[in-house]
């Protein structure tokens, strides 16, 4: 190749490459919507300084009980991803227009491991009225291989976005996922001192953490801030008959009239907080640190 040939190619690859690099730095920032916390989170941790990350379901609101009114759906409109849980966690899907090529379903890699909820018990939580956790088991995130598996499947939609931020996400993924396997092997390991360890919950939340971590788990339908009338005390009565659990994990700290009943039939309070939307500090390592503590405590518990 003459000298003026090799010359204009190497001009042409630095044309190129400062395009690249005009673009990322000139393009607008990525605008992610997040259906819940968990997968906000890995959204800040891939697309960082790249991103701006929503959620938009109101803070004092469980994600999986929230519909996006028109403002929302508009927001979602205009963004670039829509990350969502799936395994049926967006009840609202159906009913909204969305860009199919913007949405990316993160647990679709293991919806053939879906836990499926049979017969159950319709309650409410609080005034957004009347539910049943019938049909698919949502709390994907809790078994944190599959936690691992969405980050990956947000990580992948990030790439397939901005190419030239593959290095920087796939750096930050392997990060993420190392904490995740910290928190995966700390539980199999606390889990595995006692294997059947009778255990409460006090909400049909932990089916995915129960399968991976081969607990010994059974559930009420209760809800940490109100005290459960007297034929779900009963109830727990007979449960512990044959199932003589020392802990319930909540999903938050229960009302103390509530604690004090439990600890009454030899039970203590141990919180396990899903993390489905934004914890008031911390962020959801430090708050699955905690929950791994808890757990790591209860199964010290004589
Ligand atoms: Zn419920």
């Amino acid at each position: 190749m003459p000298t003026f040939r090799i010359l204009s190619f190497v001009l042409a690859l630095l044309a190129a490459a400062s395009a690249w690099g005009a673009s990322a730095v000139g393009e607008h920032k990525l605008r992610i919507v997040a259906s819940n916390y968990p997968l906000a989170y890995f959204a800040e941790r891939l697309a960082g300084p790249w991103a701006t990350v929503t959620l938009p379901a109101p803070a004092d609101v469980d994600p999986a009980y929230w519909r996006p009114d028109a403002k929302a759906v508009g927001a979602m409109q205009k963004a670039d991803l829509i990350l969502l849980n799936g395994a049926d966690y967006e009840k609202w899907l159906a009913h909204v227009a969305l860009p199919r090529l913007k949405l990316v379903d993160t647990s679709a890699g293991f919806r053939d491991r879906f836990i499926r909820i049979e017969s159950a018990v319709v309650h409410s939580h609080g005034p957004a009225g009347q539910h049943s956790h019938e049909g698919t088991a949502f709390t994907t995130w809790l078994d944190f291989d599959q936690a691992a598996q969405q980050a990956e499947a947000v990580a992948k939609a990030l790439i397939a976005k901005r190419p030239e931020l593959k290095t920087a996400v796939l750096d930050g993924l392997k990060t993420l996922h190392a904490d995740l396997a910290g928190l995966d092997s700390e539980v199999k390991r606390i889990t595995a001192a006692k294997p059947g360890l009778p255990l409460m919950a006090s909400h049909p939340v932990y089916q995915y953490l129960a399968r991976r971590y081969a607990l010994n788990l059974k559930s009420v339908h209760w809800e940490p801030g109100e005290m459960p009338p007297e034929k779900e005390w009963t109830g727990l009565d007979k449960t512990l008959a044959r199932h003589p659990a020392k802990t319930m994990l909540w999903e938050a700290r229960p009302a103390a009239a509530v604690a004090d009943d439990l600890s009454a039939r030899g039970i203590a309070s141990a919180v396990f907080d899903p993390c489905a939307n934004r914890p008031e500090s911390g962020d959801f390592l430090a708050v699955m640190r905690q929950n791994v503590e808890n757990l790591k405590t209860s199964f010290q518990r004589r």
